[in-house]
């Protein structure tokens, strides 16, 4: 077993983040002396005694108190890692999982990747001597397919359980049956009180008893999976009640007073008030840093960009303002910049998306800006329509918000909405498992040998219509058969790459196509928002820049023209430099062509991980060459499920869903407006906006999926 205390790297200097070297032993002590003051280190013997006494735990502590970042340390000192067995703590968002495994590798005084490491979708940095993995909640359902019992995980710690991603949700409805599972092999010692009280009746209810899940390794000894749910919601009843009355215990935090304002009149333009406030407050209050709360990445950037023409503006004595985005799609080397220290008569301004609400902790804030809003998948099931909407919080987030403020002393935090409207917000987030297309989980449960949907034991039932609709999606997509099992290959492989199934098919379909190579640019440069960007002053030139690379049949074919582009001009320059310099002549390319640079080189880290996925497939990755006719038949085959008519308004009809739509401003075809098009995406604020939008002809749309237009027409 690759070493538990790797001591040559114990006693290493670590780098900082100038890549210079700090005295060790001095970081060491800070570190080790900042733990000793968490709130969490106080109960560290007696969170270890009820882990040993439960094997169902639930831990709800303040935010910040330091329960992601030290109970797993607590767990492997405890000697949950003895015989080469790993902690797993999920997440659900990527960027909680890296900040915080590279904050405790640090704490550890490891290198990343070792004794700690981390696993999201398309970067896995962990290693044979990794014994704390952070991870996504997604992705450890995905590990659930090759190892049904996670036999290699002792204790398993589902973290911020009350976000109640859709991904946590079914999670815990695995792991409940992994934990029964394991608790019925061979040798295993349950401890008294948490012995699952009706497992058979469970397994029966969950229709699994027949499935590959539980046959596989009967007989196979297991030590029982210890399970801790953590939550920053007072409100742990929901999951003691769901796991036949788990023991539930509380961490005290430390919280200082927060004043909260509120606007007199609802705000217009909530980024406009953004605006004003954050120079507001540098100009206005006393030192400490401001967090802003944004919806999404393309909000971020353009406030930042808004920020610093700004403070170019301001005399030159009031210019000391620094302005640091995070958001998940950030390339990881750059997410770790918001912990940096402030410099020394600096403000820093950090705009984060809800991110910033309860998965991470970033120590300095001391005013909090908060618009109010959140960008939320929304699902119809009547429609069958799935969108991306920005709605406004619920008053538990509002309050996790302003809370941000008082960590370190008393703060500020700056509601851009009336105190009218915080009383109109609803009390609680609604579990994403309820309104969004659950497409995507039924193929993993399926592929786990789950069958029967409906009778899964949930935490949170969906509604019946969201699954039939589902189930409906995927059998048109050629993953159920007609008696709605797994197909075989289509549907297993399906279930085997880490995508939506609708792009998961586009690839399969692609290889029939012989246009997999194109499909395989696609599918990366839509898993990435916001590919262009347009600042206002330079609007004439970006839309000139975006001219070279622009194809009459619509953004898929510019998108792949963009990649390639960016494929040529880096392989023009000799490439045999290192990877830093690299990635500088990229930025210094896009900028030049108003790409963003974060996007492409994140779609380009995409692209070579599915790659290898599909290679891994057996599937052949050839080109369509000059025959865009083929990549566009092979488009309209994939995504016939969005595909919309030209209105005589020139509005769009979504031939699904039946709803009136219209192409975003931001897609080439916004002019052109063709008769029959395929989009991928839905977004709604005033309107319902399509976006990455290729024509289409109307007839290949029966030819290419009778299974849904001839029952239509
Ligand atoms: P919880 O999970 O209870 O919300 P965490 O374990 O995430 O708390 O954080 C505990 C403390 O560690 C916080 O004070 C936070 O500011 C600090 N912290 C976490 N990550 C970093 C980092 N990368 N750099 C500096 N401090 C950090
Ligand atoms: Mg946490």
């Amino acid at each position: 077993q690759g070493g538990l205390n790797n001591a040559s790297s114990e006693r290493r200097p670590i780098p900082n983040p100038n890549g210079k070297f700090v005295d060790s032993f001095a970081r060491r002590q800070r570190i080790a002396q900042h733990r000793k003051s968490l709130p969490i280190a106080s109960v560290e013997r007696r969170l270890m005694e009820e882990v040993r006494k439960n094997d169902t735990l639930i831990i709800v502590g303040e935010t910040g108190s330091g329960k992601t970042t030290q109970i797993p340390q607590f767990l492997f000192n405890a000697g949950f890692c003895r015989e080469g067995k790993t902690i797993g703590v999920t997440q659900p968002r990527r960027v909680a999982a890296v900040t915080v495994a590279k904050r405790v590798a640090e704490e550890c005084a490891v290198d990343l990747g070792q004794k700690v490491g981390y696993s999201i979708r398309f970067d896995d940095v962990t290693s044979g001597s990794t014994r704390i993995k952070y991870m996504t909640d997604g992705l450890l359902l995905r590990e659930a397919l090759l190892d049904p019992y996670l036999a290699r995980y002792s204790v398993i710690i589902v973290d911020e359980a009350h976000e109640r991603t859709v991904h946590t949700d079914v999670l815990l409805g695995l792991l409940k049956n992994v934990q029964i599972a394991r608790s019925k092999s061979i040798g295993c010692q349950n401890t008294e009180n948490n012995k699952p009280k009706n497992g058979m009746l469970l397994e029966k209810e969950n229709g699994i008893q027949n499935s590959s899940f539980l046959k596989h390794d009967r007989g196979r000894m297991f030590p029982p999976l210890k399970l801790i749910i953590m939550s920053a919601s007072l409100d742990a009843r929901v999951f003691s009640d769901y796991f036949g009355g788990a023991k539930a215990v509380h961490v005290q935090g430390r919280q200082f007073p927060v004043d909260i304002f509120y606007t007199h009149h609802p705000e217009p333009d909530y980024l406009d008030a953004t605006l004003i406030t954050v120079f507001q407050i540098h100009l206005e209050e006393g030192p400490g840093d401001v967090l802003v709360f944004l919806t999404g990445q393309e909000e971020i950037e353009s406030v930042e960009r808004l920020i610093k023409e700004r403070v170019q503006q301001l005399p030159e004595n009031s210019r000391k303002l620094v302005t640091v985005p995070i958001f998940s799609s950030l390339p990881s080397e750059q997410q770790m910049r918001v912990f940096a220290p402030t410099p020394a008569g600096y403000r820093k301004v950090i705009l984060a998306t809800n991110i910033a609400e309860t998965s991470v902790t970033i120590p300095g804030i001391k005013y909090v800006i908060d618009p109010g809003l959140v960008k939320a998948r929304s699902y119809d099931p009547k429609k069958g329509l799935e969108s991306l909407i920005i709605v406004p919080i619920s008053k538990a987030q509002a309050l996790q918000r302003s809370g941000r403020a008082g960590r370190e002393g008393p703060g500020k935090c700056f509601r851009l909405y009336p105190e009218s409207e915080f009383e109109k917000l609803e009390d609680s987030t609604k579990p994403e498992i309820k309104r969004c297309n659950l497409a995507n989980v039924i193929l993993q449960l399926k592929a786990l040998g789950v069958d029967d949907i409906i009778g899964f034991d949930f935490i949170e039932k969906p509604s019946r219509s969201a699954i039939i609709k589902s189930l409906e999606q995927l059998f048109l997509l050629g993953a159920l058969t007609d008696e709605c099992k797994l197909s075989d290959p289509v549907g297993r492989q399906m279930s085997r790459l880490p995508l939506d199934p609708i792009y998961s098919k586009a690839l399969i379909l692609a290889n029939e196509f012989k246009c997999l190579e194109e499909m395989l640019i696609t599918v990366s440069m839509l898993s990435v928002e916001s590919i262009f960007y347009a600042p206002r002053d330079k609007l004439d030139e970006a839309r000139a820049a975006m001219k070279c690379f622009s194809s009459p049949e619509g953004d898929h074919l510019t998108l792949i023209n963009v990649y390639r582009a960016s494929n040529e001009f880096m392989e023009k320059r000799n490439l045999s430099f290192g990877k830093e310099k690299a990635d500088k002549i990229l930025r210094k390319w896009c900028k030049e062509n108003f790409i963003n640079s974060r996007s492409l080189r994140h779609a380009r880290d995409i692209h070579s991980q599915i790659r290898r996925h599909v290679e891994q497939m057996g599937l052949h990755i050839a080109s369509c060459g000059d025959d865009v006719l083929l990549f566009r038949r092979c488009l309209a085959a994939s995504f016939f499920l969005n595909a919309a008519l030209k209105q005589p308004e020139g509005t769009y009809r979504a031939l699904a869903s039946g709803q009136a739509v219209q192409i975003h401003p931001s897609s080439l075809l916004f002019q052109t407006k063709p008769e029959c098009i395929i989009y991928n995406e839905l977004v709604q604020t005033n309107h319902k906006y399509i976006r990455n939008v290729s024509r289409i002809d109307y007839l290949w749309l029966t030819e290419l999926a009778p299974q849904f237009y001839s029952l239509q027409s």
